[in-house]
């Protein structure tokens, strides 16, 4: 039998079939997935095989293989340094929601989010929230964001969560598809979630809250069917997705305008910073690549990124 993972608290596994029915499932035996050093060896959004087993008319599931996964998207356990956390799998998008004020979305923050998410393989898309309380000048950046980052090949849609502009847009890019949202606490996640589906209850905000009081404790994330084809994956407490420890060289990778440019830097090895002939300090002089993308670029490979690592991340 074959199902997917809607839910996980520790050694349970709520697990959904293709004819719609959840069973409870555990891991059979000793279970260790190749290549993934996690704490969980299966998360929200696997999709798993499980042979069915009935003790006192009560059935439960034994998995014993576990698909490859797409995507994966993990979180890093302070306390044991190498060891990861699955928070979900299997993830086919994730609207990232950015606010001029109230809160500020810095452009660093949603460079690095696109960085991770490139990283990890997982398209995301540039919600622009809080359209209806926007000035003009405010306006304006809101256009410029869009029109730098669907330069790079992200897809923009200005919305308002409150006032439902746009809404059915996101929707329609939701349908048949398992979907993330992210941002910074107070951008709107939850008021759009509601709007999308004023039945589900999620109450992202409250858990939050409850995780920031105790520190270092497990995330619980949770796929749920909506009544139109979508599926999200709620992950209360999770702004990114955790940190990649990746080389200074390979971070140009992870802009795709960086990637495209160095193919004509005179060093295969170079790092765009203070090298001859080099394509991207050139496509910055000409402003075809803009300047708050590379101030991202040059603070990830110098390391600067204490809050980064310390704040951004988690609520
Ligand atoms: P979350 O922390 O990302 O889940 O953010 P919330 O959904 O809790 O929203 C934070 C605040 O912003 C709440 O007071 C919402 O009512 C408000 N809000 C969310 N979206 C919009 C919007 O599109 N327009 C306006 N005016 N307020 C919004
Ligand atoms: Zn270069």
């Amino acid at each position: 039998m074959t199902g997917h993972v809607y839910k996980s608290t520790g050694s349970w596994y709520t697990v959904k079939t293709d004819l719609g029915t959840f069973y409870q499932c555990r891991i059979k035996g000793k279970f260790r997935l190749k290549g993934i050093k996690s704490t969980n060896p299966i998360a929200v959004g696997d999709v798993v095989d499980f042979e069915l087993e009935t003790y006192n008319d009560e059935t439960t599931g034994l998995i014993h293989t576990i698909h490859d996964r797409k995507n994966y998207i993990v979180r890093k356990s302070v306390n044991l340094s190498k060891q990861t956390h699955v928070i979900a799998s299997n993830i086919d998008q994730v609207f990232l929601l950015v606010t001029i004020n109230n809160p500020p979305t810095f452009t660093s923050f949603i460079d690095r989010f696109l960085v991770t998410s490139e990283a990890y393989s997982v398209k995301t898309i540039l919600l622009f929230n809080k359209l209806d309380t926007y000035d003009e000048s405010a306006m304006d950046e809101v256009k410029y964001l869009a029109h730098v980052y669907r330069k790079i090949g992200y897809e923009c849609i200005g919305i308002s969560a409150a006032t439902g502009k746009n809404i059915d847009k996101v929707k329609t890019l939701m349908k048949g598809k398992v979907s993330m949202f992210a941002g910074h606490s107070g951008v709107g996640k939850s008021t759009l979630v509601n709007a999308i589906e004023p039945e589900l209850d999620l109450k992202t905000k409250e858990i939050s809250e409850q995780h920031m009081q105790g520190q270092h404790t497990t995330t619980f994330a949770e796929m749920f069917d909506l009544s139109f084809e979508a599926k999200i994956i709620d992950t209360p407490g999770i702004k990114g997705f955790g940190i990649v420890d990746m080389d200074k060289e390979e971070v140009g990778d992870y802009f795709p305008e960086i990637f495209e440019l160095k193919k004509d830097c005179k060093f295969n090895n170079c790092l765009h910073i203070e090298e001859p002939k080099c394509a991207v300090k050139e496509a910055l002089d000409k402003d075809e690549l803009a300047f708050s993308r590379y101030r991202s670029y040059v603070q990830i490979i110098q390391g600067d990124d204490e809050n980064y690592r310390t704040e951004n991340w988690e609520n």
